[in-house]
């Protein structure tokens, strides 16, 4: 019952939902995912339930082993348990560690996502800006570029010593998202929509526009989530194999509780 249990390098995705039907409904669990890369234990966009996804199954995750706690944007279906994560990182607030990391609006707003009491159990807090970069442990950790969402957001850039991952959190597409993150051995990409519709309302990456942006980014392996209802009817397994066979790359759907061993992309898998 340890992180043994799992391969040196990975990510666990926790939960694939996307935006308010997917997750108020639980169609998919909502909560994030944990990266371990290079012996550096980060987690990024805890969303509701992600204390529990740690600890749940066969295979528990102790909070207490990450070094920093880092959230895309404010919206509930990321930030929700920001603080939880937070106070399970420090352990119940015994053993000040760790970093977190969050957009201005998040910190620094009137109504902040991270509760001002619970700030000085970090080593640090970072806000997130465009080229903002940063060291935690082993790992530089990037947000080359603001997108393109109703409140502030940012991907991610993970760079290890022998790989880099992408996180392409919530956007709508706009031109300059590629270049942002290309030459990523991984990208893991939030597509909520079926369809692109023109509106706007239209705040996250549909399946119709992502083909020519994995290609630009080129990574080894691409893994889509964060799904919407409309998707998740359509079953992303097949429209990922789908787009996989017409594109000739790797792209899979992540499911909840997915673990990808990044050992296996560094060797060229
Ligand atoms: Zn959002």
């Amino acid at each position: 019952m340890s992180q043994n249990q799992f391969p040196a390098n990975f990510i666990k995705i926790f939960g694939t939902a996307g935006a308010r039907v997917a997750q108020c409904k639980q169609l998919r669990a909502s909560g994030g995912a944990w990266l371990r890369l290079d012996d550096t234990n980060l987690l990024f966009d805890p969303g509701p339930g992600t204390l529990v996804h740690c600890w749940a199954g066969d295979k528990p995750l102790n909070p207490g082993l990450l070094d920093g706690v880092i959230l895309s944007h404010r919206h509930l279906d990321h930030s929700n348990d920001f603080n939880v994560m937070v106070e399970a990182m420090v352990e119940g607030g015994f053993k000040p560690h760790g970093i977190a990391a969050a957009p201005s609006d998040a910190l620094n707003s009137p109504e902040p996502i991270f509760f001002h009491y619970l700030r000085p159990v970090v080593d640090h807090i970072y806000v997130l800006e465009e080229g903002t970069s940063f060291q935690v442990g082993q790992v530089k950790v990037s947000t080359p570029v603001r997108h393109y969402h109703p409140v502030e957001t940012y991907g991610f850039l993970f760079s290890g010593r022998r790989v880099n991952i992408a996180v392409i959190t919530d956007t709508r597409y706009f031109p300059q998202l590629g270049e942002a993150y290309k030459g990523a051995d991984l990208l893991i990409l939030n597509v909520t929509f079926l369809h692109t519709f023109h509106s706007s309302k239209a705040f996250h990456l549909s399946i119709d526009e992502i083909g020519p942006l994995i290609e630009e980014i080129n990574p080894q392996l691409t893994v889509l989530t964060h799904f919407g209802a409309r998707i998740l009817e359509k079953n992303p397994t097949l429209l990922a194999r789908d787009m996989s066979r017409r594109l000739n790359r790797k792209i899979i759907a992540a499911y909840d509780g997915m673990i990808l061993n990044l050992d296996d992309l560094s060797a060229g898998g």
